[in-house]
């Protein structure tokens, strides 16, 4: 059942939003707005009682006492979902860790076209945290090693990963008492799914237990191990001045929206966009040069280390498009709605998926490979400059906010 329709001034408070939203509905366009009313989310799979784990099912408990086929309670099957939307985000965030980790060794061994390691100090610094010997030695020496410490925690079997050690000792201490110190990345995430198959652990706080264990995992290994390398590869965020919301978009340039998560990329359409053979490609084009912008994570990646400007965050990916002013959407992992194709197919916007992991149907796919990073950064921005002349009629937001981002932890 469908419900009740908001208005659109119920559906955001963002004047930019409202105005896209507006649009949309005068050329009878759905936005997850939209999808959002017309669908009703379901209350048995909200409260996480419709388990689907085994053929038997889908068994959907609604009332207390109830169980599922084999007899499993509704605390059990409340907990086997829990840990699996645990593991799922669990295993995107390490992962790009374990990405960010195979583009440090490959940095530091001069096979990545186009990066440097940038904050020497914070290198040196988590090095020496690591027992990885750093006196005497070039920073793509320390790197080398820095990399392959962090590659093996993903794949470590036994023990505790090594990250750990910077938590607060008083927190090591209770994690080591619950017994969640987590040993290896990707066994606590594998682990989650062998004890979440059908006939396996049935004790909802046991099951919640492990799910700390592989929460642990991720923040303090894979996405710690992220953040750590961004810094290094790309240097650690200072205060600096920026804008966010659609106004940033500009009438008289090429827009680029960066969407998505890997600084990877991101960073290196930053560095290409401001070379002199785009700047050029793009006035050759008509436009004034290159606008780029960001969405979502990634938005947050390249506003804090260099000052570019965020046109939204997840909400509105489809709203920017709605703005008739961007020439490519270029995307990586995570966060990607599959509205984009169609919804971009209502203006000239190309969806330019770059991941090996992420495919969307009907986008054009140029992908990303760290060794061959600017070449295809200026390959990506060119596509984007040669659809400037598909432009059609615009209608960019008089709407954006000054802020200062920039505040790290170091
Ligand atoms: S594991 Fe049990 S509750 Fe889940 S689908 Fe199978 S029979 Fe139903």
């Amino acid at each position: 059942m469908a419900k009740k329709k908001r208005t659109i001034q119920e559906q955001s408070i963002d004047p930019a939003a409202q105005q896209m939203l507006i649009r949309a509905e005068e050329l009878g366009i759905s936005t997850a707005f939209t999808r959002a009313d017309d669908l009703a989310p379901c209350n048995i799979g909200s409260a996480g009682m419709c388990c689907k784990i085994c053929s038997m099912g889908p068994c959907r408990l609604t009332k207390d006492g109830q169980t599922g086929i084999c007899g499993a309670t509704i605390d059990t099957i409340q907990a086997r979902n829990l840990i699996r939307a645990i593991s799922g985000g669990a295993a995107a965030h390490s992962d790009h860790g374990r990405g960010m980790a195979l583009t440090l060794k490959a940095t530091a061994n001069g096979e990545a076209e186009g990066y440097i390691i940038r904050d020497v100090a914070k290198l040196r610094t988590l090095a020496s945290c690591y027992d990885i010997p750093i006196e005497g030695r070039s920073p793509e020496e320390i790197a080398d090693e820095l990399a392959d410490l962090y590659i093996a925690q993903f794949g470590q079997q036994t023990g505790v990963i090594a990250p750990i050690r910077r938590a607060p000792e008083k927190r090591k201490k209770l994690w080591a008492e619950q017994g969640v110190l987590p040993r290896g990345i990707d066994r606590e995430i594998v682990e989650a799914l062998h004890r979440t198959h059908i006939g396996d652990d049935q004790d909802a706080e046991h099951i919640m237990q492990h799910a700390i264990r592989a929460a642990l995992g991720d923040g303090w290994g894979g996405s710690l191990i992220a953040t750590d390398i961004s810094d290094i590869l790309f240097g650690t965020p200072a205060p600096i001045l920026g804008e966010a919301n659609l106004g940033v978009l500009k009438d008289d340039m090429v827009n680029v929206v960066v969407h998505g998560h890997e600084p990877t990329l991101s960073e290196m359409i930053v560095a290409a966009s401001q070379t002199p053979e785009i700047i050029e490609y793009a006035k050759a084009a008509g436009a004034k040069g290159v606008q780029l912008s960001g969405i979502c994570c990634t938005a947050n990646e390249i506003l804090m280390r260099q000052g570019i400007p965020a046109a939204g965050n997840f909400l509105q990916q489809e709203l920017s498009i709605m703005t008739g002013a961007v020439e490519a959407m270029v995307v990586d992992v995570q966060c990607i709605m599959q509205a984009l194709v169609s919804l971009a197919e209502n203006f000239h916007t190309n969806i330019i998926t770059t991941s090996e992991k992420v495919k969307l149907k009907g986008a054009t796919h140029i992908e990303f490979d760290e060794h061959k990073a600017m070449t295809i950064a200026k390959r990506i921005l060119k596509e984007a400059i040669d659809n400037y002349k598909n432009r059609g009629e615009t209608q960019i937001p008089d709407s954006r906010t000054d802020l200062v981002p920039g505040f790290s932890h170091e």
